[in-house]
């Protein structure tokens, strides 16, 4: 079986096309500057790349172009577009609308258009448009959606309500939602993979530290908590970021910066987080070179960051009842070594004993232990693989 990963953006989509077999990428690639000029196509496939420099008005443009690098004579991985069993279409928010995988019918799409798009509107109307542009180009092909949110779908009530009025969260679904769920569940079952096992019988808490960061606490192989929220603002401060933050202090800004509801949390997002702090970057490369060449604020930003996912691990395994698995993945998770430390310094008390010499060896793109042998606690890095999670629930479907 051969299942089609799609995750589109507002002017990109990229793509994965995985042998279930073998749970091996056949082909991979991304169209960049959908609707702008100079619109790209990067693909790889069959040992080759090829860059085809087309016009790509929209969407449907787009995927016409993926299956004809999918079919091509050099690169191309098949014959012919039958042989794409199913595409599984990668989508941020579900709301409560959707609890898990869902397989696309014309009830589905009406769903996911009319109720969802303001949970999240930089990301599920760029996975509706090119989810309606496979479904035109490929007509016939089983379509999956595949939620971020799903995996967190177990949190019990006393994790994902907020303190508000209840008829408030039954009338509008204000309540914690979760994200990066497909990574999340992913590193969760390959940590009980890596130590032989069942998911059943650990306590993990996976730190997922990219641009956006999210910390999951994973009992008996179920999110039982997340530290994002109603929306990806949530949780640790990030790239740009605030994440947490008193919503008086909001309407204090708002009032003091002259900006209306909307602004203030677009600045939220795009202008706090280790940027904020740093002035510098929400590069986390740009952060440890600038702490390495004296920059106070880099430090504090790194500082802070490392401060507030540690906090989640203490309070998750709390909220556990214990910990047997420390993972981090993501850009940060798997690249930055001097977070890792942070966040694991002092956490002894929990059974931490970190292995600062194994932490600091070279990413080698595998599972890496990165506690001494004897540590109660075991802390891995483990890469993450969404796309893998979103083909293998898209088969399950099937
Ligand atoms: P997202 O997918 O949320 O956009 P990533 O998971 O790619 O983000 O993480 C991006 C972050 O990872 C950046 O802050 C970047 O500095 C950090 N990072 C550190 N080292 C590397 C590396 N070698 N490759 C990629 N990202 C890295």
């Amino acid at each position: 079986m051969k299942i089609l990963v799609v995750n589109a953006g507002s002017s990109s989509l990229k793509y994965q096309l995985i042998d279930m077999e073998t749970e091996k990428v056949l082909a991979k690639g991304g169209c960049e500057r959908i609707g702008i000029a100079g619109s790209l196509l990067k693909a790889k496939g069959n040992g080759g790349e090829k860059l085809y420099n087309v016009d790509m008005p929209d969407h449907k443009k787009a995927i016409k172009l993926v299956l004809d690098a999918l079919l091509d004579n050099e690169i191309g991985v098949i014959k012919s577009m039958n042989e794409i069993d199913a595409v599984g279409h990668r989508v941020v928010a579900s709301g409560e609308y959707f609890k898990k995988t869902t397989l696309v019918t014309p009830e589905v799409l009406k769903t996911l258009e009319e109720k969802t798009f303001e949970l999240a509107p930089l990301h599920n109307p760029s996975a509706a448009t090119g989810l309606r542009a496979c479904m035109e180009v490929m007509p016939g092909t089983p379509m999956a959606l595949v939620f971020d949110t799903s995996f967190h779908a177990t949190m019990p009530e006393k994790a994902y309500l907020y303190g508000i009025d209840y008829d408030d969260y039954k009338n509008y679904g204000i309540r914690k939602y979760g994200a990066h769920g497909t990574s999340h569940k992913f590193v969760s079952l390959e940590a009980a993979k890596y130590l032989g096992k069942k998911p059943e019988k650990l306590k993990i808490v996976t730190c997922h530290l990219g641009n956006g960061s999210s910390i999951t606490a994973v009992d008996g192989g179920k999110c039982i908590d997340t530290s994002m929220g109603f929306t990806p603002l949530a949780g640790v401060l990030m790239g740009t970021r605030s994440g947490d933050i008193d919503a008086s202090a909001v309407e204090f800004l708002a009032r003091k910066k002259g900006l209306s509801h909307a602004d203030a949390v677009t600045y939220l997002n795009k202008k706090c987080g280790v940027a904020g702090i740093s002035g510098v970057s929400s590069d986390f490369r740009d952060l440890v070179a600038g702490e390495e060449s004296g920059n106070e604020r880099c430090a504090l930003a790194l500082d802070m960051f490392a401060y507030q996912v540690k906090k989640y691990v203490g309070a998750y395994a709390a909220a556990m009842g214990g910990l047997d698995c420390i993972v981090f993945t993501a850009g940060i998770g798997e690249n930055t070594p001097t977070v890792r430390e942070d966040v694991c310094e002092g956490l002894e008390f929990l059974g931490v004993e970190f292995d600062a010499k194994a932490n600091n060896a070279q990413n080698d793109g595998s599972i890496r232990e990165i506690s001494k042998k004897r540590s109660k606690v075991k802390v891995l890095i483990i890469p993450t693989n969404e796309e893998l999670v979103i083909a293998r629930e898209t088969a399950e479907l099937l």
